[in-house]
């Protein structure tokens, strides 16, 4: 029986996935060369389809790194000469912040208990702060903060640098990046694809603020950093023999997303999660976990089942529906539930039908 996978990352692969996975066999992409023309071009279409997706100025830079994780080091190392700021709503938030210490910065953070957002008026950023680290939406507790809130602080920190972790809410965010720096996200969540790329898009004001801090004589990183990124980027390559395989798949997934339009895809992700939160909000049993409607994730859901995940989760595996369980601590008093652009309403229908 072929499975539905609504587990968050990596999740259910997008429908035309085999198909071009076939044409990749066919046209041999995994022994062509980093270096040669066809890969290049396949380079400068994910860079132009990307930005036509996701609203992207055009002097901005589409890097390829290994994953998120590797993004949220790259970041913090090119971008923070001493001191960042972090918002704080679930783990992800906490590990690029432990990131940020272990290589040494000065941090301050503003953390909520999990499953609750932020008041955004009351926050205040120490001026000493040069960049801004925001986890969109934290899959862990699946709680997301809302696009506007967070432009807004761009107009009161002007000369500070924003980065967001967009990992497992885009493309469908709709970000004005003349408020946003940085956003990074990985391909095994919103996209549909196996895992092993991460997408890190900065701002030419990222990449000079790497340069004042090399400057200074302080490493940005050896093997990946935004200058040596961006040197191959300007010449559609990059530093290292790249997972080429999945730039092609990524290329042709922008195609059949481009087909359906950024518009089309927001509508049906709202109408998607719509579904899911009526069904659990006027469940007699289990509820949404973020209580907050604002806060609510529309991408990866997270359902306070009371203990009962194994169960249910093992139920709806006989069923062919796949979803994952709570994170951490909650392993099993959540199910998390993705709502990507590649889960089909049908299939959400199902899901809440076996529920
Ligand atoms: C999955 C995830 C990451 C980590 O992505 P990797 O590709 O595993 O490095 C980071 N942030 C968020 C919000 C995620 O959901």
């Amino acid at each position: 029986m072929n499975k539905v996978y609504f587990t968050v990352g990596p999740s259910q692969t997008y429908p035309t996935f085999e198909h071009h996975m076939q044409t990749a066999l066919k046209e041999q992409i995994g022994s062509i060369s980093h270096r040669g023309s066809l890969f290049k071009s396949i380079y400068k279409n994910v860079d132009q389809k990307l930005k036509t997706l996701m609203g992207i100025p055009p002097g901005f830079r589409v890097f390829f790194v290994g994953s998120s994780l590797e993004s949220m080091e790259r970041i913090i190392q090119n971008t923070v000469l001493k001191s960042s700021f972090h918002l704080i709503s679930g783990s992800f938030g906490k590990r690029w912040h432990k990131t940020a210490k272990e290589l040494g910065k000065k941090t301050f953070a503003w953390e909520t208990p999990e499953g609750e957002g932020f008041d955004f008026g009351s926050l205040k950023i120490p001026n000493s702060c040069e960049l801004v680290c925001i986890t969109q939406n934290d899959t862990s507790t699946g709680v997301w903060l809302p696009i506007q809130e967070i432009q807004n602080l761009k107009s009161l920190y002007p000369d500070m640098l924003f980065a967001l972790d967009l990992v497992s809410s885009a493309p469908i965010p709709k970000i004005d990046y003349s408020k946003i720096d940085m956003v990074f996200f990985s391909v095994q969540k919103g996209f549909g694809l196996p895992a092993g790329l991460g997408v890190l898009i900065v701002s030419p004001e990222s990449v000079k603020k790497a340069e004042v801090i090399q400057e200074r004589g302080v490493s940005t990183g050896s093997y990946h950093n935004f200058l040596t990124l961006d040197k191959a980027y300007l010449d559609f390559q990059t530093p290292e023999t790249p997972n080429v395989l999945n730039i092609f798949l990524l290329d042709k997934i922008l195609d059949d997303m481009l087909k359906k339009g950024i518009e089309k895809l927001r509508k049906e992700t709202d109408e998607k999660a719509k579904l899911i939160y009526n069904f659990f909000d006027s469940h007699n049993k289990y509820d949404p976990f973020v209580k907050n409607k604002p806060f609510r994730s529309l991408t990866s859901l997270v359902i306070d089942v009371k203990g009962e995940s194994g169960r249910l989760r093992a139920k709806l595996s006989k069923k062919g529906i796949e979803v994952g369980s709570g994170y951490g601590a909650f392993k099993e008093d959540h199910v998390r539930i993705a709502n990507f652009p590649q889960h089909s309403l049908e299939d959400v229908n199902k899901l809440i039908r076996e529920f």
